[in-house]
Formats: structure tokens, sequence, C-alpha cells
């Protein structure tokens, strides 16, 4: 096999709007290999639906997600400095502790509750890509609020049009 050839072809295949800075998570963190499908399936759905339904609108490239493990504190991340193509990364595993928290201090359902967790936190961490890729200050506040009013009312909160 002609393995310059076949990469060559690889490359002149990638869509221009699918491009993402090069960029490896896997040199900054600990790569979550074993996942549960239905967990897997929620990320995949919210990441597809933040790639047609979102970012478009906002005129930003598709958004890439990474799985990592064993990040004390941290449920998602987006890597500073990929928008607009924003590379995020999460940690399963915390995310379902924070919902086993809420479950025993709420009597919350678990199910529902990691649907909104992963939603949630990934709309969070969608709105510092979009105070990246605006060239704002990372705002907590405004970033909550953007991800809740997406999350509850299904509209994009455009909070880089109101200043
Ligand atoms: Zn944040």
């Amino acid at each position: 096999m002609n393995w310059y050839k076949t990469s060559q072809n690889f490359n002149e295949e990638i869509p221009e709007d699918d491009f993402t800075e090069d960029y490896d998570p896997s040199w900054d963190y600990e790569m979550d290999t074993i996942l549960d499908k239905k967990t897997l399936a929620i990320v995949e759905e919210t990441i597809n639906e933040i790639n047609t339904k979102i970012l478009p609108k906002i005129g930003m490239g598709k958004a890439k997600i990474y799985y990592i493990k064993d990040e004390p504190g941290a449920l998602a991340r987006y890597v500073n400095g990929t928008a607009p193509y924003p590379v995020f990364v999460i940690d399963i595993n915390n995310i379902k502790g924070a919902v086993e928290e809420c479950s025993k201090d709420f009597n919350c359902d678990l199910e529902h509750e990691l649907v909104i967790g992963i939603r949630t936190t990934l709309f969070h961490e969608l709105g510092h890509a979009i105070q990246d890729w605006m060239n704002f200050d990372y705002d907590e506040d405004e970033t909550e609020e953007f991800a809740r009013h997406y999350q509850d009312f299904g509209k994009i909160l455009n909070f880089w049009e109101q200043e």
C-alpha cells in the first residue's frame, strides 16, 4: 500500500469546515476509552445539536468532543483557542458523580438528571467557546445564562449582541 498517497487523499477529502486546530487533548488529559453506550449517545446527540442548530447560526465551524478521565473537579472544558472549531473535553465519570450527589440531595431521577447534566455542561462550555471567538473575557454568569436559556427554551441567547 502506498501510505503517502493514501494520506494525501485523506487530507484532500477533509471538508474545509471540518478543520480543527492541530490540537490533541491526550497531550493534556488522560483519555477515557471505557464509556457506556447510553451516556455516549447523550453526548453525541448534544454535540450534533450544537453543530447543526447552534454553531451555524453564530458563524462558527463544527465542534469536536473528546472523552477524558481522572480530571479532578472538571465536568467538561472548552479548549482555549480552538474556536471557531471548538474542541471540548468531557469527564463522564465526574458528571455521573455530580448527578449521583444531586439525586442524593434532591431525590431527582438519575437518568433524567444525567441528560440535563451533560446538556447544560456542554452548552456552558459552548458559551466559553463563543466568548473566546468573540474576543470577550470569560464570564461565568454569561455562559450559565446562555446554557440555561438554550436548555429551557431551545433558544440562543445572543449575549454578544447585547453589549
Ligand atoms: Zn465556566
